[in-house]
């Protein structure tokens, strides 16, 4: 990594897969954006760029599946907003920068900070893209290793479900997800795959298997405040009020053990607490929670007998149930609910995936680490509780802001943007200009970027090679594929990897001088292979590489159907699945509780107490009023959180940035469709467009996540044509789920009035 010029981008390494008769050359690739993992066909140019992206139909795991997003990767690669060369503050604007020049100034900065406050002073904050890179979820490690805590996207989005699966199976990443290809009853709660596609549900095309599961009789119920686009794909939509799902889950409970239908099927042996389940729930009569919720009584006893009683079905909860007051609670009973059921580790259930890369995150059980425990720590300022190493992502604000031992003076960001997409996200943009040293891993001068001092710019989605691995194990089906990368990354560049184990390197204290990548890689190395039970002495000398995909070899060699080194002849190594660019698939979800268990008791725990501990709070919930406007948050098909905003064909057309919300509310709010609203909650308060309609049941109002570009200094030329509104302004950083420490962002009391 020298200091040479930055080369134009464009210069091809991945494979020519087909050369069309009109001399047109197709690469293929897998989109790196969600877990629906498109095959896609890039054609290219004379001059190399990508003119096209069809669907790559021979795909063994997507068949010809696609989205808008995954036909703008070349847009993402090719758009001059993207940040190519290394970017260095000085005074309100920053100069482009070497290599050598940046790493330098971090050096300088973090050097700076730990002298004078020590690494109790730092800290990082992690975005969502990481679990979809390559590299960065496989190094993360490196960096994150050396900070005393960190911050990321997860508490805004999944850590419910993080907990209940630490705590039922003994692993925060073993999360099942429901076998959509074979349940003929799936009951869809906060989730919307038709913006989404299948999120903690690998799926390519969610929508055709809600539609094939009617075509073969079957029934699909969508609980949402909202009709949103998956209920066009549905037989039934249920309106719930947010923050309520908890409550409608414990009313089903109790009718499920009232009328005599639970079993635990093939599971009694490997269940534990299920006596315990039937006194909890025995107060939660459908008739006590159907004015909060705002299902009836009648609609909840049907459901319960109606799912109990299908041989194939699976409840399936998603971020509209993470992101909410009892968000760990809402996780855990739909877990539960298909335990007591029998549908779960069965096929058409709730299944685990089995990954052919065995991901490095399901290595960390309980079994061997000991029971999870909470508050190990609390954070300096609110006191907030830690959960699974973190606390709530709007504790960042006041971290950094206020003043005494432990303030945060330094801040890694890696490919995220919480200035707005974290609760109370104006009191971050306030804060983030305090800090001594800011360093970002990113594409874009973004809305949090633009207060760095140093921005290192990430790959574009075609500069890097790309296997998914985490995202399989909530997969329909076991499947592997890789992807060359297109371009090489510009002479001189850092892949986002070394980038990680440099910065790592730096916080350890140590010296741009003595960085050596390749000891560091080794030993990296070297620790995974003992994790494995193997010799690292007699597997490096395997290898004339380092990297990723030496990482990813091992992994695929020690997976299910790996060749173990040497010990099963014919498995897999990654040599033999870049044979297939078409992808190899090993079939459908199979029963797998015996081996992705790893609790200490060895048994799935229905009814952890941690859990338990928090129905206090919502018995004392339920007995509240429960009036007034509250807003939840919602996505759409064409845009990816706050990722995908530049891309002028994915944000043309009409506002998308709206304020919807139900007729009756909007007469008695006195605003008219096109108008504007003011909307105001005890954090903040917006102005945004009005969108009239009954796709939103009567109380609740929604607005869009990931919006605001109109933030001074960003660079996002695109977006900020399109800017629309930060509804995380609206956020009030301490509405969590307490269990989890998860924003709360639906359910935000507020009051709308015209602006
Ligand atoms: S659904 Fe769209 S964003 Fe997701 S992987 Fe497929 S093409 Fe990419």
């Amino acid at each position: 990594m020298g200091s040479t010029p930055v080369a134009p981008p464009r210069r091809i390494v991945g494979r020519v897969h087909e050369v069309r008769h009109d001399g047109t050359r197709v690469h293929l690739r897998t989109c790196p954006l969600c877990e629906c993992m498109c095959g896609l066909e890039l054609h290219l140019d004379d001059d190399d760029t990508v003119s096209l992206i069809r669907p790559f139909r021979d795909d063994v795991w997507s068949q010809g599946y696609i989205c808008p997003k995954g036909t703008t990767l070349g847009r993402l690669h090719e758009d001059p907003d993207r940040v190519r060369t290394p970017l260095i503050r000085e005074g309100d604007t920053f100069r482009e920068a070497t290599w050598d020049e940046a790493f330098a100034r971090c050096e300088e900065l973090i050097d700076g900070v730990l002298d004078r406050y020590g690494a109790a002073a730092t800290t990082a904050f992690v975005g969502n893209p990481v679990g979809h890179s390559f590299s960065l979820g496989r190094y993360g490690a490196l960096l994150f290793s050396k900070f005393p805590h960190i911050y990321s996207s997860g508490t805004v989005d999944q850590w419910p479900k993080n907990v209940t699966c630490a705590l039922m199976y003994g692993n925060m990443w073993k999360i099942p997800t429901p076998d959509v290809r074979r349940t003929d009853y799936l009951v869809v709660m906060g989730g919307n795959p038709q913006a989404s596609g299948g999120s903690l549900l690998a799926c390519p095309d969610v929508l055709g298997e809600l539609d094939a599961i009617k075509e073969r009789g079957g029934q699909v119920v969508v609980i949402d405040p909202r009709r949103t686009g998956t209920v066009d794909h549905a037989t039934e939509w249920v309106p719930i009020r947010p923050g309520t799902d908890a409550a409608f889950l414990l009313a089903v409970l109790h009718v499920l053990f009232a009328d005599g239908l639970v079993t635990l099927g093939g599971l009694a042996d490997k269940v534990a607490g299920f006596d315990a389940l039937a006194p909890l729930v025995e107060e939660f009569t459908p008739e006590s929670v159907d004015a909060w919720t705002g299902v009836p009584a009648g609609t909840i006893r049907r459901i319960a007998h109606d799912f109990a009683t299908t041989p194939r079905a699976a409840v399936y909860g998603r971020i509209g149930l993470c992101n909410q007051e009892f968000g760990t609670l809402a996780s855990w009973l739909v877990d539960v609910v298909n335990i007591v059921t029998g549908h779960f580790d069965v096929e058409g259930g709730l299944m685990w995936g089995t990954p052919v890369s065995a991901p490095l995150a399901w290595m960390n059980n309980t079994d061997v680490t000991g029971p999870p425990t909470f508050g190990r720590w609390r954070s300096r300022v609110r006191g907030a509780p830690e959960v699974l190493g973190q606390v709530p992502a709007s504790c960042l604000a006041e971290e950094i802001a206020t003043p005494g031992d432990g303030q945060i003076r330094l801040l890694v960001t890696v490919a995220a943007n919480p200035a707005i997409s974290v609760p109370d996200s104006d009191r971050l943009e306030e804060a983030l200009p305090l800090l001594d040293c800011m360093i970002a891993v990113d594409n874009y001068v973004n809305e949090t970027t633009r207060f760095a001092h140093v921005i290192l710019p990430g790959v574009s989605p075609l500069e890097s090679p790309h296997l998914d691995e985490l995202m399989w194990g909530w997969a329909m089906r076991s499947a592997i594929k890789w992807s060359d990368a297109l371009y090489a990354l510009p002479d001189g560049a850092s892949d986002e990897w070394e980038i990680e184990a440099r910065l790592g390197w730096l916080l350890g204290g140590g010296s741009n001088a003595d960085f050596d990548l390749a000891a560091l890689d080794d030993g990296w190395f070297s620790a995974l292979c003992r994790m494995y039970g193997l010799d690292p002495a007699e597997i490096l000398p395997r290898y004339d590489h380092i990297g990723p995909e030496r990482m990813i070899d091992l992994t695929i060699r020690m997976g299910p159907w790996g060749d173990r080194y040497g010990e099963v002849p014919d498995g897999l190594t990654l040599a033999k699945v870049k044979e297939h660019p078409e992808g190899l698939d090993f079939g459908p979800m199979v029963p797998r509780a015996d081996a992705m268990v790893r609790t200490p008791s060895g048994k799935i725990e229905l009814v952890p107490d941690h859990l338990v501990s928090d129905l206090p709070r919502l018995r004392t919930r339920l007995a509240e009023p429960h009036d007034g406007l509250v807003l939840v948050s919602r996505r759409h098909l064409r845009s990816k959180n706050s990722w995908m905003h530049n891309v002028k064909v994915l944000v043309k057309g009409r506002d998308r940035c709206t304020l919807i919300i139900h007729p009756d509310d909007a007469v008695a709010a006195g605003v008219v469709d096109g108008s504007r609203a003011r909307v105001t909650s005890e954090a903040g308060s917006i102005e945004v467009p009005v969108e009239v309609s009954d796709e939103m049941m009567p109380g609740v109002v929604s607005l869009p996540h990931g919006w605001g570009h109109d933030r001074p200094g960003a660079r996002l030329s695109v977006a900020r044509e399109h800017a629309g509104v930060n509804s995380n302004i609206l956020a009030p950083g301490g509405f969590v789920d307490v269990l989890s420490g998860n924003a709360a962002v639906n359910g935000i009391p507020v009051e709308v009035v015209p602006a």
